[in-house]
């Protein structure tokens, strides 16, 4: 598990925590806003580990990625409306609206193993807007 970019392998910035369960021995999942300095691209990336799965049904750990431009990474740095973005367990309406929106933007399921495994090939693209005064997150136009 690491949230390292998916272009060049470089430590990526926490820029927001936007929920997260965990890390429990069977159980941890997470959504948050990453950013490479080094690629100056974001990520929302929701990561998930349910260690009931199953052996051998399916994967126990999946990771999803949707790609943020640096400008909606930048516009969600200022328009984000709580005090505290890295605070995962926070439940304010900001939170809340971003992991709301989080959950139906579409996002790329990554494979954890193998071959693929961090490819950003094909990857969705997210936006960020603000609505009602809160960031919330949009899959992109095609
Ligand atoms: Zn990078
Ligand atoms: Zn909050």
């Amino acid at each position: 598990m690491s949230d390292t970019c998916l272009l060049c392998g470089g430590a990526q910035e926490l820029v927001v925590g936007v929920r997260e369960r965990g890390p429990h021995p069977q159980l941890h999942d997470y959504t948050r806003v990453l950013f490479c300095p080094a690629c100056d691209v974001g990520e929302l990336r929701a990561f998930s580990f349910d260690g009931f799965v199953a052996w051998d049904e399916e994967d126990p750990v999946m990771v999803w990625s949707a790609a943020l431009s640096t400008a909606d990474v930048s516009l969600l740095r200022t328009a984000f409306a709580c005090p505290n973005p890295l605070d995962h367990r926070c439940g304010c309406a900001q939170h809340e609206r971003a992991y709301s929106t989080s959950v139906g933007t579409t996002k790329t399921l990554l494979s954890e193993y193998g071959p693929r495994r961090h490819s950003p090939d094909g990857r969705s693209t997210a936006t960020v807007r603000v609505a009602g005064g809160l960031a919330e997150f949009r899959s992109a136009a095609l």
